[in-house]
């Protein structure tokens, strides 16, 4: 077993480390603190060639693996945490589900703009009344003719100020086997996007409503029944989330660490008191920990589609790591920690999100428990047939 990157693996973590530094590392602060999408990153990395990594060439990506675009999250959020969001965004988040299973004909029309970045997509999945019982979606997707028509609302979807193509869930029958995914494009009549809102993280969403909304059918991305397939996709959001999770705590460790060993209490240096060095070794074991777990799950990933299993236990290690590390870092460094002065309290902040995005931390657990007892567990209440 070797717990080291291949030599292509260091060569291209070093190559991007040198990227970010050059482009990224003036302004992250700012950027941290701007809820507008950075198109400008995003065209920076589309030129360096760092959406897209896991696609074919043929498809204009880069022909890497997920792997590869694990390391580049973690060598962009170690300059400039804001910007491992468009790493996000081009390799983990809804792009990727519409890679896989995208028509040639929805392919042509929109992955060059988003490979480009100058365009992002955005997924709408939960919904006031679904959110972790995700399939009690109601937005319905009802066929006439060569269209359907949408009907219902999503909320809290990432990137909806400014995406302008949604991939969003939809119901065409009952039950599980009735859940797919449609394509519907920013400025369809029927679709309208609401006055955004702002998450503890700064990020912004709109509400997004769809009335007698009509989408050709050729914008339909998963018919009924396409629900697992969907949730292939989504594990590879979820390990997106989790890279970051786990990125944005180290970057809190690191800045934490150079605060400690230079700045001065009581005539010594904060990390001569052994308080704050055993909290250092702690979030270090933390950090390694999770990270082991985190390369297992995109390593041992299927076609570049990673284990549920092993998906879930890095998400929940990496996500109470990275907020964990980051709180204790924003303590570690007192005020100058809690103050908009550096990038610490923005990671803790942004750490905290990832523990209820993607799968919230207590159902990732309940996936696991049925890992460990080899059963499923039903979440929902039991009808006894005397209440019916
Ligand atoms: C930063 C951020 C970004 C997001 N981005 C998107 C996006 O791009 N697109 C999108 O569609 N959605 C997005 N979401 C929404 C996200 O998917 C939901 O917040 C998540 O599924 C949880 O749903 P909920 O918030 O309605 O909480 P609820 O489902 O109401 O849960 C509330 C609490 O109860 C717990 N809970 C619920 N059921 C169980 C159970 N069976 N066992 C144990 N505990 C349980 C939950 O873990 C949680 O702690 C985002 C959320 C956040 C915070």
């Amino acid at each position: 077993m070797n717990f080291d990157f291949t030599e292509e693996q260091r060569l291209f973590a070093e190559s991007v480390r040198r990227f970010a530094r050059e482009h990224l590392a003036a302004g992250a602060l700012k950027r941290a603190h701007d809820p507008h999408f950075p198109f400008d990153v995003a065209q920076l990395m589309a030129k360096q060639g760092l959406l897209g990594i896991t696609l074919s060439q043929s498809e204009g990506g880069q022909g890497g693996t997920l792997m590869d675009a694990v390391i580049a999250i973690e060598q962009v959020a170690a300059v400039c945490p804001r910007s491992a969001d468009v790493v996000q965004f081009g390799n983990f988040g809804p792009i990727r589900t519409f890679a896989e299973y995208g028509t040639a004909a929805q392919k042509a029309r929109w992955l060059s703009d988003l490979l480009a970045g100058r365009t992002v997509m955005s997924l709408g999945m939960t919904e006031s009344d679904a959110g972790s019982a995700v399939t009690d979606l109601k937005t319905s997707a009802r066929l006439d003719g060569s269209h359907y028509v949408i009907n219902g609302s999503k909320v809290f979807s990432t990137f909806s100020p400014e995406a302008q193509i949604f991939l969003i869930y939809v119901r065409y029958g009952p039950g599980l086997g009735g859940i797919g995914s449609v394509l519907v494009e920013r400025g369809t009549p029927g679709f309208s996007i609401g006055a955004p809102s702002t998450f503890m993280s700064g990020e912004e969403w709109c509400e997004l409503a769809f009335a007698d909304c009509r989408i050709p059918a050729d914008n339909v991305l998963l018919g009924p029944g396409g629900f697992k397939k969907q949730m292939a996709g989504f594990n590879v959001e979820r390990l997106g989330n989790t890279a970051r999770s786990l990125a944005l705590g180290r970057y809190a460790f690191n800045a934490a660490r150079d605060y400690a060993s230079t700045r001065e209490q009581f005539d010594r240096p904060l990390c001569e008191f052994q308080g704050l060095q055993w909290k250092f070794a702690d979030m270090a074991i933390k950090l390694e920990s999770a990270q082991l777990l985190l390369y297992r799950a995109a390593a041992s990933a299927d076609r570049d589609l990673p284990s549920a299993y092993h998906t879930a236990v890095a998400k929940v290690a990496c996500n109470q790591t990275g907020f964990e590390v980051a709180s204790e870092a924003v303590q570690i460094m007192g005020a100058m920690g809690f103050s908009r002065e550096t990038l610490v309290e923005y990671c803790m902040r942004r750490t905290r999100g990832w523990m209820i995005a993607g799968g919230s931390i207590e159902i990732l657990k309940n996936r696991i428990a049925e890992h460990v007892f080899e059963r499923r567990f039903d979440q929902r209440k039991r009808h006894s047939a005397a209440a019916e």
